[in-house]
């Protein structure tokens, strides 16, 4: 057997419909470097979806292949539990250093795992002040936090989380502020505005039982790439403060200077209760996640043994020294090179802005680096295609014979290249999407 029957045999591919998978010519990736990847029969492509959200700096990076090589000399892995280590204490430091206001890292491997860890505290928060009725969380439709159970109650993607619908504690879901579709029939930006007082009603109508909002802050990112129209999230912090119920917010694909801003709440400065991050802390090399937390509701979590404060949530990997290891100079470096990125965003907007005038193409939306071309079959009516058309998924794979790696969200066409992408390279992913959209069928 070679390797792609091998690989029909033995694997599951994650979100991936196998009648569909047996059909497309394999691509298997043998290594990278810069924005480029290369498939084990030779082919170079653009990695246009940083490796599904992950890397910032390009495949390859000396210094972070460095921070790895140089952690390898010293060790791999040792326990977080009972033990600690330079490696995450540094990475604490300076993840607090740069964090909006928030004091205390806790340490995981995923985007779910961090999200559940901030459900989790802020469930146990009000339970060891004595508040045993807070006992649910007020998220957005279109939201997604990631795939275990309690990340899935909070979602909003009924593509993904209807099926498990009994399995999940329940949760209030607001509305989502898609301007494109809103579900009152409004526009940029008063569809937002009314999406925010829709959330402010259901915090006041339920404020004694909620423990908080979470939300995916200025982008709604595998809903499709959901811009927040402005003012938004500072309507949904004030409401949050106003209520006394805790705001979390998922970073985990944000964060990282994927929206112009090292972190999305920068936007229109919210200053959260507990962030989650994950995706691209490492820049593509490992996988790390982390929860941040305020002080308040740390100290919460201290009292005697009998008092039953303790946080008992851990993961065996927690802290991987390598993970923290290269997620430090992935910082530093994005802190060194952070303004050169930010100076091509103009660039990537005007290319971005030339998507609208195609028949198919229903919306364009985006910032800093992550953006998303949402397709339609009729652009006056804003008809979808059918589900079984796949045309996100079609457009992808001709994508791939051009040259360029896409992942579609249905028929939302993401392009979400590594920060370091220079503009001619940008370039070439846009005007080869371009022709193929205005050609297409
Ligand atoms: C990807 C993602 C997650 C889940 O992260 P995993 O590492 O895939 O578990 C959670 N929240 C957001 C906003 C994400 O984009």
């Amino acid at each position: 057997m070679n390797l792609e029957e091998k690989d029909r045999k033995f694997i599951w591919h994650p979100f991936t419909q196998f009648l569909e998978w047996e059909r497309d010519k394999m691509v298997i990736i043998e290594r990278g470097d810069g924005i480029y990847l290369w498939d084990v029969d030779g082919n170079k492509y653009i990695d246009g979806v940083s490796s599904l959200w992950v890397n910032l700096h390009g495949h390859r990076n000396p210094y972070l292949d460095r921070a790895v090589i140089n952690q390898l000399k010293k060790i791999s892995h040792s326990t977080f539990l009972g033990l600690s280590h330079r490696p995450a204490i540094e990475l604490a430091e300076l993840l607090i250093k740069i964090s909006p206001g928030l004091n205390r890292v806790f340490y995981s491997d995923n985007g779910s795992t961090a999200v559940e860890v901030g459900l989790k505290v802020a469930y146990q928060f009000f339970r060891n002040q004595g508040v045993k009725k807070r006992d649910t969380f007020l998220c957005l439709k279109n939201g997604y936090h990631g795939d275990t159970i309690g990340a899935v109650s909070v979602g909003g993607i009924e593509l993904f989380h209807g099926v498990y619908k009994k399995l999940c504690f329940k949760t209030l879901k607001a509305p989502s502020p898609y301007c494109y579709r809103c579900e009152f029939g409004l526009h940029y930006p008063q569809c937002g505005l009314l999406c925010a007082e829709e959330l402010e009603k259901m915090v006041k109508r339920n404020r004694d039982r909620l423990c908080g909002i979470i939300i995916e802050p200025k982008v709604q990112a595998a809903g499709g790439i959901i811009v927040m129209p402005e003012g938004y999230l500072k309507a949904v912090e004030e409401t949050a403060r106003k209520n006394d119920v805790l705001l979390i917010v998922d970073e985990v694909a944000t964060g990282f200077g994927r929206t112009g801003r090292i972190f999305a709440c920068e936007h229109e400065d919210i200053k959260p209760d507990i962030m989650a991050l994950s995706k691209s802390i490492t820049g593509g090399y490992l996988p790390l996640a982390v929860t941040l937390f305020k002080e308040e509701i740390f100290s919460a979590f201290k009292g005697k043994h009998s008092e039953r404060k303790t946080f008992y949530h851990g993961h065996t990997y927690t802290a991987n020294p390598l993970a923290c290891a290269v997620s430090i100079e992935n910082i530093k470096l994005l802190l060194r090179k952070f303004d050169s990125y930010k100076k091509k965003i103009k660039f990537i907007e005007k290319e971005m802005d030339r998507f609208k005038e195609l028949p198919l193409v229903g919306d364009v939306r985006g910032c800093g680096f992550m953006w998303g071309i949402e397709l339609v079959k009729d652009k006056r009516k804003k008809t979808q295609f059918h589900i079984d058309e796949r045309t996100g998924h079609r457009i992808c794979m001709e994508m791939r014979k051009r040259g360029v790696i896409l992942r579609p969200l249905g028929d939302v066409i993401v392009i979400l290249p590594p920060l370091s992408i220079k503009e001619r390279e940008f370039k070439k992913i846009t005007d080869s999407l371009y022709d193929l959209i205005k050609g297409w069928r």
